[in-house]
C-alpha cells in the first residue's frame, strides 16, 4: 500500500531554500519523494546538491522577494523546467529588531514587503496555476508571533499575524478548488534569524526556561510537519496553523 505521506512525482517550490528552515524543508520534501525548485536571492547550490544526492531533481531559481517583481517568473521557471508544480512553501522571511518608539519606516516596509506582500502575490501566482491543474498544497511559514505579540519586532509580528489571516482567507476561497492552504508556526529554531537571541545570554536563558522540550528547535524538526501538510494525508486539513514549538504555546 502506498504511504499517504509519499510525495513521489510531486514538485515543490520552496522560497529561501539556501539555508535554515527553508533548506531543511526542501530536503525533507525531497526525502519524501518530491522534486524541488529552490527559490532565493542567495544561490541554493548546496541544497540542490543535497536533493540531487537523494535521487530527486532540483533547480535553483534566483529571485529577490523584497518586491513582487519575480513572482510570475518563479512560477513560469518551475513549470518550464520541472513540468509543473504541486506544492508551494512560502518560507523566505526577514526580521528587524528595535524598540517600537524608535522603529523606522524602512524596517516596517522591508519586513512587510518580504514576509507578507510577496507571500500573498506568490500564493496568487501559484494559485492561478494550481486551479487550472488539479489543485495543490500551499504551506506558509508563520511564527509564534502569529499568536503572540513578541517584543521589539513590530513589523515582524504584524507580518506573521497577517500570515495567519491570509492562510485562512486563502483556504476559504480555494478549498473547493482542490488547494489546501495551511501554515506551520515554528517555535524557537536555531538559525540565522534567531542568532541575536541565541547570543543574548539573558534572552537565551529565558527562552530555554520556557520551552517544555528544554531545547532550541533544529530546522530539521520542521520536516515531518511540512511533509504531512504537502501530502494527501492532509487533504481535509484547511486553514490550519500547525505549531512545531517544543510545547512553547502550551506553557
Ligand atoms: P534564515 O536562516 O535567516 O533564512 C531566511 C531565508 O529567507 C533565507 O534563505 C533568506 O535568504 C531568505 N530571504 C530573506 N529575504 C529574502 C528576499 N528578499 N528574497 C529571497 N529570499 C529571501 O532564517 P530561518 O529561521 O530559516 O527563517 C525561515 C522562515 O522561518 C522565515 O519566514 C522566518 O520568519 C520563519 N521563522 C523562523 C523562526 C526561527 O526561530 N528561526 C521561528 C518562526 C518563524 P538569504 O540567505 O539570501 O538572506
Amino acid at each position: 500500500m502506498t504511504s499517504p505521506f509519499d510525495l513521489t512525482g510531486k514538485v515543490a517550490i520552496v522560497t529561501g531554500a539556501n539555508t535554515g528552515i527553508g533548506q531543511a524543508i526542501a530536503v525533507a520534501l525531497a526525502r519524501a519523494g518530491a522534486d524541488v525548485a529552490c527559490v532565493g536571492r542567495t544561490s541554493a547550490a548546496e541544497t540542490v546538491a543535497q536533493i540531487e544526492a537523494l535521487g530527486r531533481r532540483a533547480i535553483n531559481i534566483a529571485a529577490d522577494l523584497s518586491t513582487i517583481a519575480p513572482v510570475n517568473r518563479i512560477v513560469d521557471e518551475a513549470v518550464d523546467t520541472l513540468g509543473g508544480f504541486d506544492i508551494l512553501v512560502n518560507n523566505a522571511g526577514i526580521i528587524r529588531r528595535a524598540d517600537a518608539v524608535d522603529f523606522s519606516e524602512a524596517d516596517w516596509d522591508a519586513v512587510i514587503d518580504t514576509n507578507l506582500k510577496s507571500v500573498f502575490f506568490l500564493c496568487q501566482a501559484a494559485g492561478r496555476h494550481m486551479i487550472g491543474h488539479g489543485g495543490g498544497k500551499i504551506i506558509n511559514i508563520a511564527s509564534m508571533l502569529t499568536f503572540q505579540g513578541g517584543i521589539r519586532v513590530p513589523s515582524y509580528t504584524a507580518s506573521k499575524s497577517g500570515i495567519g489571516g491570509l492562510t485562512k482567507l486563502l483556504a476559504n476561497e480555494w478549498a473547493r478548488k482542490g488547494i489546501n492552504v495551511n501554515a506551520i508556526a515554528p517555535g524557537y529554531i536555531a538559525t540565522n534569524n534567531t542568532a541575536a537571541l541565541q547570543a543574548d545570554e539573558v534572552r537565551n536563558k529565558s527562552i530555554l526556561d520556557r520551552i517544555p522540550a528544554g531545547r532550541w528547535g533544529d530546522a530539521s524538526d520542521l520536516g515531518g510537519a511540512v511533509v504531512f501538510l504537502a501530502s494527501s494525508a492532509a487533504d481535509y486539513v484547511q486553514g490550519h496553523i500547525l505549531a512545531v514549538d517544543g510545547g512553547w504555546l502550551a506553557r
